[in-house]
C-alpha cells in the first residue's frame, strides 16, 4: 500500500480510536497479548528460524511481550497516568479573578515504530513502543525490521484479527514491510506526529535528521548505543575479585552481547588483584559456548567495531576466542585510563560480545573518567559498603550520565515495570526525559491541554468535576480522587 493511503487510514482511525473509553483500549491490548500466546510453538519456531535466538530465551521474550501488554492495559484500566490537574475559578480573587483551569494529557496522533532486530518480539512489531503508543490512543504504523520479516508479520496477522474482532479502523495497527527508504518516506509524511525506534546510533541518526527537517518538526524518541559502563570500587575487587570477574563476563556474554545494556566498559582499580580478575574474566570468556549472532550484518558491524576498536593505540587484547560466519568471537580488550580519556572514540559501541577493561589509579581517575562519559543507559557501581560510602560524588555524576544507576548488579535484565527508566542522555537516545521500558513510556505519546473554562458537558470524563473516573487528580494542588 502506499504512503498516503496509509497515512489516510491512520489519521482516520486515529479520530475514532482516540476517543474510546480506557477500557475499552485496554481490552484490545490483552487481547492482543492473548492472541499472540495462540500462536503457540509456531512462533516461537519462526523467530528461532530467522534469528538464530534459542527457543528458551524467545519463551521468556514473548512472556515478556505479553505481560507489558496487560501492564499498560491495567494503567489504563486504573486511568490517574492522564495527570488530571485541576484549579477552580477564583472570581472574587484580587486584582483579578482566576479562571477555572483543567489540564490532562492527550494523545498525540500516528506514531512511526521502528521494529528492533535484537528483541524480534519485546521490541519489535507489538513491543513496548507499540504497546505504548496504543495505550496513549495514537494509531501505530510499525515498519518491520527486515531482519525478522516472517516474525514480524504472524504478529502483525495477530493485532489485525484482534482490530478487526473489536470492529476498530482498520489503521488502528498497520504493518509496513520495506527498506531504509520506506522508513524514510513513513516519517516525512506530515500526517505522522511521532517515532520511535531502537537501533544502530547511525540508522538512529539519519531518521532523526529527517524528523527535524520536515516543515513541521516532531518528537523522535530513538533508543541507540550505550555502552553501560561498570566502575568496579578497591575495596571490592580485594574481597571479590573473582566472583565480580565472572558475574561481568557473563553480563558481557548474555546472548552474544546483542543487548542494549550490555557491559561494554569496565573500570578496575590497579590493585594486588587485578590480574585475578583479568585472569576469572578471561576464563570466563575462553569457556563459553558458540553463539550464533541474529544475523550476518550484525556479525560484520560486530568484527568492524571490534577492528576499530583493537587497533586504537594502547588497546591490548587478552582474550580472543575464535568466531565464524554466524557467531563473534568472545573479546576482551585492555587499556590505561589515561588512554581512554585521550581517545573518545574507546566510547563507541561494539554490538556483541566484546568489553573493554580500562585500569585506573584511584578515585580522582574515576571522577575524571564520569566527567568525559557520553550518555548512557545504565551506569553500575560495584563495591563493598565502604566503597560506596566515599563515591557518592561519583554516583552524583553518574546519575547525570545515565538513565539507570546501578548499585551491586549488572545492566542486562530490564525489568518491566512502573519505576524503570530505560532512557538516557544523548547519545543513549535523543530525549533523556523519557523512558522505552515501562509504565512511563506511555508519555512519550502524548500532550497536555488546557482546559480553560470549559462548560462541563465539553470537558472529558477525567476532567469533570464528579470525578466519573474516580481517578487520582491534583485539585487546586493537592492530590485527590474525592470529586469537586
Ligand atoms: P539499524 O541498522 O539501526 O536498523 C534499525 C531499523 O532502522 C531498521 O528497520 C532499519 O531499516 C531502519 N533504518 C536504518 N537506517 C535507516 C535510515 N537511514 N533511514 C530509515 N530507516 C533506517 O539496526 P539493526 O539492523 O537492528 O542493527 C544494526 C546495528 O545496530 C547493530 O550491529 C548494532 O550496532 C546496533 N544496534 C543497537 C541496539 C541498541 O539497543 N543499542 C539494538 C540493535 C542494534 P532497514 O534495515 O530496512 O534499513
Amino acid at each position: 500500500m502506499k504512503t498516503e493511503a496509509i497515512m489516510k487510514r491512520s489519521v482516520q482511525a486515529f479520530e475514532e480510536y482516540s476517543s474510546l473509553p480506557a477500557g475499552v483500549k485496554a481490552k484490545f491490548l490483552r487481547d492482543i497479548a492473548a492472541a499472540i500466546e495462540k500462536l503457540g510453538d509456531s512462533l516461537i519456531k519462526t523467530v528461532n528460524e530467522e534469528t538464530n535466538l534459542p527457543e528458551g530465551r524467545l519463551a521468556g521474550e514473548r512472556a515478556r511481550t505479553c505481560n507489558q501488554l496487560r501492564m499498560f492495559a491495567d494503567i489504563l484500566d486504573e486511568g490517574s497516568w492522564v495527570e488530571a490537574v485541576i484549579d477552580t475559578a477564583l472570581p472574587d480573587r484580587e486584582p483579578i479573578p482566576r479562571p477555572d483551569l483543567r489540564r490532562m494529557l492527550v494523545p498525540y496522533g500516528p506514531v512511526v515504530v521502528f521494529g528492533a532486530s535484537n528483541f524480534p518480539l519485546a521490541f519489535s512489531t507489538a513491543g513496548g513502543d507499540t504497546a505504548s503508543a496504543l495505550a496513549s490512543g495514537s494509531p501505530v504504523i510499525l515498519k518491520g525490521h527486515p531482519a525478522h520479516p516472517r516474525t514480524s508479520g504472524m504478529v502483525a496477522e495477530a493485532i489485525y484479527g484482534v482490530i478487526k474482532d473489536m470492529g476498530f479502523p482498520e489503521g488502528v495497527f498497520q504493518h509496513v514491510e520495506g527498506g531504509a527508504d520506506t522508513g524514510q518516506e513513513l516519517i516525512s509524511h506530515p500526517s505522522v506526529k511521532a517515532v520511535a525506534f531502537t537501533g544502530s546510533f547511525q540508522g538512529g541518526m539519519a531518521i532523526f535528521k529527517t524528523a527535524m527537517a520536515r516543515p513541521e518538526p516532531i518528537p523522535v524518541f530513538l533508543e541507540m548505543g550505550s555502552v553501560n559502563p561498570m566502575f568496579v570500587l578497591p575495596g571490592k575487587i580485594k574481597e571479590e575479585a573473582r566472583e565480580q570477574a565472572v558475574l561481568i563476563a557473563k553480563s558481557v556474554l548474555l546472548g552474544a552481547g546483542q543487548f542494549c545494556t550490555s557491559p561494554g566498559l569496565v573500570f578496575v582499580p590497579d590493585s594486588d588483584n587485578t590480574e585475578t580478575f583479568l585472569e576469572a574474566m578471561a576464563k570466563t570468556f575462553n569457556e563459553a559456548g558458540e553463539e550464533k549472532m541474529l544475523h550476518k550484518g550484525i556479525v560484520s558491524g560486530y568484527y568492524d567495531a571490534l577492528e576499530s576498536t583493537l587497533k586504537v593505540k594502547g588497546v591490548d587484547q587478552i582474550v580472543r576466542k575464535t568466531g565464524s560466519e554466524y557467531t563473534g568471537a568472545p573479546t576482551i580488550g585492555v587499556t590505561s585510563l589515561e588512554n581512554w580519556l585521550d581517545r573518545p572514540e574507546l566510547q563507541n559501541e561494539v554490538f556483541g560480545p566484546f568489553t573493554l577493561v580500562v585500569r585506573y589509579k584511584d578515585q580522582n581517575d574515576l571522577l575524571k573518567a564520569a566527567k568525559a562519559l557520553r550518555g548512557q543507559l545504565t551506569c553500575s557501581l560495584i563495591g563493598n559498603d565502604s566503597d560506596l560510602k566515599e563515591s557518592r560524588e561519583l554516583a552524583t555524576l553518574l546519575s547525570e550520565k545515565s538513565g539507570r544507576l546501578i548499585f551491586n548488579g549488572v545492566p542486562t535484565g530490564v525489568e518491566v515495570s512502573y519505576a524503570m527508566t530505560h532512557g538516557g542522555p544523548f547519545p543513549a537516545t535523543t530525549d533523556s526525559r523519557n523512558t522505552s521500558v515501562g509504565a512511563w513510556a506511555i508519555k512519550r505519546f502524548v500532550r497536555p491541554v488546557t482546559f480553560q473554562s470549559a462548560p462541563a458537558a465539553l470537558l472529558p470524563e477525567a476532567l469533570k468535576s464528579s470525578n466519573p473516573l474516580g481517578i487520582m487528580r491534583v485539585v487546586n494542588g493537592k492530590h485527590t480522587d474525592k470529586e469537586i
